[in-house]
């Protein structure tokens, strides 16, 4: 099949490693008889160098006409880059709100891994870093407290702030399918998180994740209170598949969880909307102070474009396939600078490559 993939590879290390993500992409089609057009668009500081804004309307109906967005990331150096001089809807980090707002990406998804080989990394005791974990967090990215009215005001001579939290129905409704989809492709289990115990927009989570989950007879519901979740994390991981949560729970869970996976260049992540459509991009940001250098982790961006393939284009096996080669890799004992091991024994043990090679060895296993 034929299908059209708009790239942004952005600023600092994100040029470098969407090339390496294309290439990945190039083989699998190679391999399995598809054809990926590549356009690319500019954002944020590349963006900003050429048209004197992150984004142009122009690169978002570009964006829009695509089957899904591939991104590296945006920004500079937030102390010493001229971008950052610009009032703040002119500075790099604007378009990446402009495109989530412009796609209406309501839905943010961020699988936390722990791959065995990497399992030092891991913050959690032995016992429970052994047992491995592969969980897959959907968060509310457009709704909930960090949208609601606000305001401060003075009242019997002091300050007081106001925040309101609200959901509608239609608003958990599509998240909640989203997850239980996501989780048919999976191990089939949703925990779905809130503070029903306090919260009214919680126990209206609760009510509507409870209709959805009727009509996905295969998929295991439970509920799960924030606070408990977020020790269960820690003690118990491999518990959780598909942790589906409101927008604030959704922002602390889903770093917790990328904490206790150890390696920021290994995390990808994907926002949807409610077709099929997405924007696929690492956890990480643009690290300028290592741009350039050929040593930037591919991994996450790579493991992006298999998210893409599997759930903007269905493309299943595909995406297994890059899965597979990235722990193959990890196994051969191949390792970017930011995954090395730090005592020495483990250091003699691997190899460690840059970014474009690292690219060629997953390329070489699928
Ligand atoms: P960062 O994620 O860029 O860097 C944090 C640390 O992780 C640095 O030590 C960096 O070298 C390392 N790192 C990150 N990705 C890596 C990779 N793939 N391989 C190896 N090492 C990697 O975060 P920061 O320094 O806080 O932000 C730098 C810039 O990125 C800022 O302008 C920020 O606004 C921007 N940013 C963009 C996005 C995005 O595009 N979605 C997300 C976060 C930050």
């Amino acid at each position: 099949m034929d299908y059209n993939i708009v790239c942004i590879p952005g600023d600092g290390i994100g040029p470098e490693v969407v090339t390496e993500a294309k290439k990945v992409l190039e083989k699998v089609a190679d391999r399995y008889g598809h054809r990926f057009s590549f356009t690319d668009i500019l954002m944020g500081g590349a963006s900003i160098d050429v048209h004197g804004i992150p984004l142009t309307d122009e690169a978002i109906r570009t964006a829009k006409a695509a089957d899904a967005v591939l991104m590296g990331s945006i920004g500079g150096d937030t102390s010493t880059s001229p971008w950052y001089k610009l009032p703040p809807e002119k500075r790099p980090e604007a378009g990446l709100l402009k495109i989530r707002k412009s796609l209406n990406l309501f839905a943010n998804l961020r699988p936390a891994v722990l791959y065995n080989e990497l399992a030092a990394a891991c913050p959690l005791k032995e016992e429970i870093s052994e047992a491995g974990f592969d969980m897959m967090i959907m968060r509310e990215l457009t709704g909930g407290l960090y949208f609601g009215e606000r305001k401060t005001f003075e009242e019997d001579g002091q300050l007081k702030a106001i925040d309101t939290l609200t959901y509608s129905e239609s608003e958990i409704r599509r998240i909640a399918i989203k997850g239980f989809d996501i989780a048919m492709k999976r191990r089939k289990k949703v925990t779905s998180v809130d503070k029903a115990n306090v919260l009214d927009s919680s126990r209206l989570w609760r009510k509507v994740v409870e209709e959805v989950a009727k009509d996905y007879p295969e998929v295991t519901l439970e509920h799960m209170l924030v606070d408990n979740c977020a020790m269960q994390l820690v003690r118990d991981p491999k518990q959780f598949d598909v942790i589906l949560t409101e927008n604030m729970f959704g922002d602390i869970l889903s770093d917790e969880a990328s904490m206790v996976t150890g390696s920021i260049g290994m995390l990808a992540s994907a926002s949807l909307n409610d077709t099929k459509f997405g924007l696929y991009e690492p956890s990480g940001g643009s690290a300028p102070a290592i741009a350039g250098q050929g040593i930037a982790n591919p991994i996450a961006t790579i493991l992006s474009a298999a998210m893409l393939l599997r759930f903007s284009l269905d493309l299943d096996k595909e995406a297994d396939a890059i899965e597979a080669a990235v722990k193959q890799v990890l196994k051969d004992g191949y390792r970017t600078i930011d995954i090395m091991p730090q005592d020495e024994e483990g250091k003699r043990q691997v190899t460690q490559v840059g970014t474009a090679q690292m690219g060629d060895l997953i390329c070489e296993r699928i």
